[in-house]
């Protein structure tokens, strides 16, 4: 007799997750088969996840019917058994999240042809090959090394500054991967993925791929997925979600702009795509590749020490490197000018004007929260204990630090210079949007937000829009810092380079050091003199300086004391235990005794290394209705607390948080 391990889709408790039945005589499972077994009272689905010949001295059920053949691959369960314990996520959410809905549903699964497809994202249009691999060009010098990097170590880190060739060096070694009869999968953040990236991949490599993005129709995402599953693809090309496409004899994975935030998922499992992609390399063997011009401090830890090989490409395959200018907004105060636009940007637009070429104003936004600057010194209200701003809680009338909770009324001067001018952060591109079109009333203004890129392809068609100069000005949130390579982009505007600064966040000036250097990025492409002009009332700061040069080394090298001295990533692993209820007092007194628990069992299995604090208000205090607060533990092997942190409703985890 053959018996089973289920993970049961109807029972999700993280305290119980496999149930064990027979294999009845004659039916054929191996870990990967969807199956359907009594549960309760009821029949649910659930995934076979291991087998055993012995006994389990227990009376079991049989599994009542199974699918023909595996819906996922051996290694996907191994991954998923990975992804639950580091997560602390249910494994039958991780199996679930390997899955396209429509066919976890088993309705109409997308596996037949398809002939009742109405619309198609432009994003499948490349999907088909149309011809044999166009010859790309002879790689440079440094992307030859890149190659030979990656084909001499399994893991590699590709720092490379944007347009330095570094998706060339991906199809070159996935080119390697398919003449080995290997499939390969490229992960990249969403808003990157566009039909010219996908053409780009397909026109090169000549081999049918799947491409999977959320903005596909369910339908055509089950399909692709089928077509990735079937092995009638050899390459995948997708956002976070792809890292779990099943794709056999996978031999590369290639993650462009590793560390960007679109990798973090923000639901259960909150997986970060880049992480998972590192275990799918060591499950199956494929080499891993992941490329930035800015990794984070984490990454490039691990090429120091040796974890990661190091390739680099440090110039441009063709343009300049736009110059980078610091303006002093403390300065422009001064001399009187309260407009969230300085002097020199307002010079520098007018002469874009003037020469008929294109300019990006990007504005940072983040959130609903609200932090104080003081617009005299160009310092945030800062944690004492944490090194990191201070979110304004209006419910709370004062400002709480969200990693240890420490509170402190909202003051009414600054701090360390006693200015009255503090505020809180935070335009919005539509106020922004009208400021421009009031100074430039003969520009031709885009606006491309979360609002304004509304639709299927809201995004793309805002961003073709400008590429063929239909706009003058872009002006735009995160969404223009990537995508498309603009040639007539000569001036690009930071209007506020202290948000990312002072964001609440331990990655903050990370972040600030991979915004100012992507914005950067968007201009200079035609070999034109290219400006970004960062506004800021921090221009001393490291982030900023360095980001100004390019030396990411040296960013590296002054971002790890504060690390190490605030034991954050890499001296220490992060999680996040967030608990939601509607009545505010209960929400804290549970997330109180929550904390007293946790750090008695804590204690009592000897739990080490690990540090506990709060519980404080979450970033994001209220939230649907509903009051947060949270607990933060630090420290290493924190899949040691996946069996020892509070569970039931109202409470989830973020492990690795990405802020
Ligand atoms: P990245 O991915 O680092 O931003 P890309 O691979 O997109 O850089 O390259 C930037 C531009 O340079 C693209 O237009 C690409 O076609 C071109 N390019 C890249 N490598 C070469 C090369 N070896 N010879 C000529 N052009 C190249
Ligand atoms: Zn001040
Ligand atoms: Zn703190």
């Amino acid at each position: 007799m053959l018996y089973a391990e289920v993970a049961v889709e109807a029972g999700r408790a993280m305290d119980h997750e496999t149930y064990t039945y027979s294999v009845p005589e004659g039916m054929e499972v191996v870990p990967g088969h969807r199956v359907w077994v009594p549960f309760g009272r009821r029949a649910s689905a659930g995934y076979v996840v291991g087998l055993q010949a012995e006994d389990p001295g227990i009376e079991v059920k049989a599994i009542e019917r199974a699918d023909a053949e595996p819906l996922l691959l051996p290694h996907q369960v191994e991954l998923a058994r990975t992804v639950a314990e580091h997560y602390w996520a249910p494994l039958i959410e991780c199996l679930r999240a390997m899955v396209p809905p429509r066919i976890r549903g088993g309705r109409s699964s997308g596996a037949g042809p398809s002939s009742r497809q109405t619309r198609h994202s432009k994003l499948l249009a490349f999907a088909r090959p149309r011809g044999p691999a166009v010859v790309g060009p002879s790689l440079t010098a440094d992307q030859a090394r890149a190659l030979e990097t990656i084909r001499a170590a399994r893991c590699v880190l590709l720092r490379g500054v944007t347009g330095s060739g570094k998706t060339e060096v991906y199809m070159a070694a996935a080119a390697d991967a398919l003449r080995q009869g290997l499939r390969v999968l490229v992960l990249v953040p969403e808003i990157s993925l566009t039909p010219q990236l996908v053409e780009r991949f397909s026109v090169r490599l000549g081999v049918p791929l799947a491409v999977l993005h959320s903005g596909l129709t369910d339908l055509e995402r089950a399909q692709q997925w089928w077509r990735a599953r079937r092995g009638e693809v050899d390459l995948v090309i997708g956002s976070r979600s792809a890292v779990f496409a099943p794709i056999p004899r996978l031999g590369l994975v290639c993650v462009d702009e590793e560390g960007s935030s679109a990798f973090k998922q923000d639901r259960t499992p909150r997986y970060e795509a880049g992480w998972v992609a590192r275990r799918l390399a060591a499950a199956t063997g494929a080499r891993l590749v992941l490329g930035s011009a800015t990794p984070t401090v984490a990454t490039y830890s691990q090429a120091r020490s040796g974890a990661l090989a190091l390739a680099e490409l440090p110039s441009r395959v063709r343009g300049q490197p736009a110059e980078v200018e610091l303006v002093d907004m403390r300065e422009e105060l001064r001399q009187g000018n309260r407009m969230p636009l300085s002097r020199r940007l307002v010079e520098a637009v007018d002469g874009a004007l003037r020469a008929e070429e294109q300019t990006i104003l990007f504005l940072n936004r983040r959130g609903g929260a609200t932090f104080v600057l003081c617009r005299e010194c160009g310092r945030s209200v800062q944690c004492l204990g944490c090194s990191v701003s201070m979110v304004e809680h209006a419910e709370l009338e004062g400002l709480s630090c969200h990693y240890c909770g420490y509170w402190r009324p909202l003051p009414t001067s600054c701090p360390y210079c006693g200015s009255l001018h503090i505020r809180n952060l935070g335009l919005g591109t539509q106020r922004l949007e009208g400021m421009v079109r009031k100074l430039w009333p003969e520009a031709r203004v885009l606006r491309l937000d979360r609002d304004a890129a509304r639709g299927p392809d809201g995004y793309y068609d805002i961003l073709e829009a400008f590429a063929s100069r239909r706009a003058d000005i872009l002006v735009g949130t995160q969404l223009v810092a990537r995508g498309l390579d603009l040639d007539a982009v000569t001036t690009v505007g930071v209007v506020d380079a202290d948000l990312p600064l002072y964001f609440p966040d331990y990655r903050s000036a990370e972040a600030a050091f991979a915004l100012v250097t992507q914005v950067a990025g968007r201009a200079g492409r035609s070999g034109r003199r290219a400006r970004a002009i960062v506004q800021t009332s921090n221009p001393d700061h490291y982030s900023l300086r360095h980001a100004q040069t390019g030396d990411y080394e040296a960013f590296y090298l002054d971002e790890l004391p504060s690390r190490q001295a605030f034991e954050f990533p890499p001296y220490a692993d992060l999680a996040v235990l967030t608990y939601g209820h509607v009545d505010a007092d209960r929400a804290a007194t549970t997330a109180r005794e929550a904390a007293e628990v946790l750090a008695a069992a804590l204690l009592r299995e000897r739990v080490e290394g690990v540090k506990l604090q709060g519980p404080s208000p979450a970033f994001i205090h209220r939230l649907r209705g509903e009051y947060r607060w949270q607990l933060t533990v630090r420290g290493h092997r924190l899949e040691r607390l996946r069996r020892l942190v509070p569970r039931g409703r109202g409470w989830s985890y973020d492990v690795d948080p990405v802020s």
